[in-house]
């Protein structure tokens, strides 16, 4: 098991377990499952989850299913099942043979609904949805029930298997669980257990026009898989009473439900229906974009699994719902990148630099250590020659005080190359655009350091123009600018808050030559700069793509430092 995988830290889950195995309760065993909706990508959330799911299997020994819960043919796809898969694998777990699916218990289900009604516990209803609706009664008032509650067995169940049997059309009739019209909990009010849908399913095409409900389904799935603890979100707290009244009615085995708080992120939102709005009107690329919160977007971005494990770790779990600021998700990946990230030079924004005393056609092979962090990444070559890029921004003409950068008459460090100064600023004559800096090396102080024991001020990142590959770079940013999008202020929509800059692209960024074998999904620090990957779909043999995953500055560190200092 990994290093991050081992023991952690005690949260409420884990001592519930801890309790469990105690009292023997489930026999020492500990069975979890992580079970989506196949009806969108998964996202940072959906990790939260996988994360406690599969790894409170693998800490306590136990096992984790994966079980896509597809009780809802008109909203899944098996597009949506391979991606939900590839993610989970992705991240590093592994569901062995126990890949399940809802549907395959389609005729389980049948038949313990045919046992509900057998025992008097469900009715065939004949209420329109917009009657049940109105028969449910509010927080304040008791529903009113059914007049077709009092229904006998012989016709609840001749009416039931003739649902199955497609005699009835899509939302005329539905099968409810009699429990409590006054109940105080409104999901204990008769809810629905199945309805009508004529509607092939991805799974099992035509065989059934009649679908259960989630919360039906949900414990019923839960229990035959022999799940121990079946850990899930605090929306779902409300539903707990149902589950566990459908298994007690039902006499089976009975695990136990336990709710945690979901994870919200800010400056994005968290839910497939949203995302799946902005993949659909355009406002990204796709489910992969690498704005988007999904799984698929953070791995396109240049994300580790072993950042989002991090991150997952550090949020812990807890009770009460609260928004994680994005820095951390951000400080995880550079964290993680810190350490195994091959260091390079690339220049976003060239501006041109001759050495004028440098000889026409010399070029010089420069040590470059690869990661400081790491000596056991080794060095490589980069090549120094007369004319060179720098980044426009490490020049200015007339520098106030604090920049200690490139100006005239003043003298820098070129990283593993020389001390340069800058001797002439050339101007394109009718804009005023500066084109070129006319510059002057010390051959002395080759590997960066003055004999004679001068200090520089500034160490600037470069590449040798004749050698350099042309790339094109895509800088992200945030893509709400909301902290909390889905806070809407009257007359506005979510999508009124993205931000115009989250996608700035680069047609002709200038990178060491190294860099023309990068393969997709590599990482690399371009120094000075941040961290970048190359994209896996655009990218092409010798002619990388790359992706900023996120600057080097480290906002988490700042908000870290305000909070212990306040
Ligand atoms: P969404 O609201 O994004 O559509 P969902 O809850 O409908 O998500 P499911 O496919 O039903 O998505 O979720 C699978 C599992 O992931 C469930 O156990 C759910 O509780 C959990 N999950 C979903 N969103 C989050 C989140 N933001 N934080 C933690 N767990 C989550
Ligand atoms: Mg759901």
């Amino acid at each position: 098991m990994p290093e991050d995988r081992k023991k952690k830290p005690r949260d409420f889950i884990r001592s519930i377990i801890d309790q469990d195995l105690k009292t023997n309760k489930y026999g020492g065993r500990v069975h979890t499952r992580f079970p989506p909706e196949p009806n969108g990508y998964l996202h940072i959330g959906h990790a939260k989850s996988i994360c406690l799911n599969f790894g409170i299997a693998e800490e306590y020994g136990g096992l984790c299913n994966l079980r896509f819960d597809d009780t809802n043919p008109t909203k899944e796809d098996i597009e949506y099942v391979e991606s939900i898969k590839e993610d989970v694998r992705w991240l590093g777990y592994d569901w062995g043979d126990r890949l399940y699916y809802a549907s395959d218990y389609f005729e389980k289900l049948y038949n313990y609904a045919i046992d509900l009604i057998k025992m008097g516990k469900a009715y065939v209803c004949d209420l329109s949805p917009e009657e049940i609706k109105e028969y449910r009664g509010t927080l304040t008032e008791p529903g009113k029930e059914s007049p077709y509650r009092t229904r006998s067995v012989e016709e609840n169940l001749d009416l039931f298997q003739r649902m199955r049997g497609g005699e009835f059309p899509e939302g005329s009739r539905t099968l409810r669980a009699k429990i409590d019209m006054a109940s105080p909990n409104l999901n204990m009010r008769d809810p629905v257990i199945y309805r009508i849908m004529h509607k092939e399913h991805h799974r099992t095409g035509k065989k059934w026009c009649i679908y259960p409900m989630y919360d039906f389904t949900h414990c019923l799935s839960d229990s035959i898989e022999g799940i121990t603890h079946s850990l899930c979100t605090l929306e779902f707290e409300d539903h707990r009473p149902l589950y566990d009244w459908f298994l007690d009615q039902l006499g089976v085995y009975h695990p136990q439900q336990i709710e945690f708080a979901r994870l919200n992120l800010s400056h994005t939102v968290m839910s497939k229906r949203l995302l799946g709005q902005l993949v659909e009107e355009g406002y990204v690329r796709g489910w992969d974009d690498p704005r988007m919160p999904t799984i698929a977007g953070l791995r396109r971005r240049g994300y580790t699994p072993e950042a989002i494990r991090d991150f997952c770790d550090r949020i812990g779990v807890a009770k009460r719902d609260s928004m994680v600021d994005i820095a951390l998700l951000e400080h995880c990946v550079r964290d993680d990148l810190n350490k195994h990230a091959q260091r390079v030079m690339g220049v976003l924004h060239p501006l041109k630099v001759v050495i004028e005393n440098y000889p026409e056609g010399q070029v010089e092979e420069l040590d470059a250590i690869n990661n400081p962090e790491d000596p056991s990444m080794g060095a490589r070559k980069v090549p120094f020659s007369r004319t060179l890029y720098i980044e426009r921004d490490d020049f200015m003409e007339d520098p106030p005080k604090k920049f200690y950068r490139l100006g005239p008459g003043r003298e820098v460090r070129l990283r593993y190359a020389y001390f340069v100064k800058c001797v002439e600023v050339i101007k394109d004559p009718k804009s005023g655009q500066i084109i070129e800096l006319r510059c002057t090396y010390d051959p002395a102080t080759k590997g960066g350091n003055a004999p004679d024991g001068r200090k520089v001020k500034a160490t600037l990142h470069w590449v040798s123009a004749p050698h350099a590959l042309t790339v094109e770079v895509r800088l992200y940013e945030h893509l709400f600018l909301k902290p909390n999008p889905t806070d809407v202020e009257e007359g506005k929509s979510f999508k009124d808050y993205i931000n115009p800059n989250s996608l700035q692209v680069l047609n002709s960024c200038h990178v060491e030559p190294s860099l023309k074998g990068a393969k997709p999904g590599e990482r690399f620090q371009f120094e000075r700069i941040g961290y970048f990957a190359v994209d896996p779909v655009d990218s092409r043999p010798g002619a990388p793509v790359f992706n900023r995953i996120v600057t080097l500055r480290d906002t988490w560190a700042k908000i870290k430092n305000k909070v212990s200092r306040s």
